[in-house]
């Protein structure tokens, strides 16, 4: 079933108009069709489609970095290190629900990192 789904994936990769590319090579024997069967939906996939994957990585990444960034900025936090109040607070609950919140406060101006409970 699953291999069935594979060659099903490759054949309408094949009849793709955009995927001119592996049209062009599988007639000119470029692509042996046992190399062709056991290359993977990706490899076969067009340009167009292999960019559309790329982009969608990095918009991935890019949610990633964000969701790490995304702490509160309160103003009334003043770094013990350089004194600066651009700092980040992220609450983080530990081990168990009963124990009381974990903030923990990062400089965003010389790193330091400093942790109330
Ligand atoms: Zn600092």
């Amino acid at each position: 079933m699953k291999y069935k789904n594979r060659v099903q994936s490759k054949v309408s990769n094949l009849t793709d108009a955009k995927n001119q590319n592996l049209r062009k090579k599988v007639p000119c024997g470029n692509i042996p069709p046992a190399l062709l069967a056991r290359m993977t939906a990706e490899e076969v996939a067009s340009d167009e489609l292999k960019e559309m994957n790329k982009n969608l990585r990095h918009e991935a990444i890019r949610e990633h970095q964000m969701a790490k960034t995304g702490g509160t900025q309160p103003d009334s936090l003043t770094c013990g290190k350089c004194r600066k109040k651009n700092c980040t607070s992220t609450q983080v609950q530990a081990r168990s629900a009963g124990e009381p919140m974990t903030t923990f406060v990062d400089c965003n101006e010389c790193g330091n990192q400093q942790k109330f409970s």
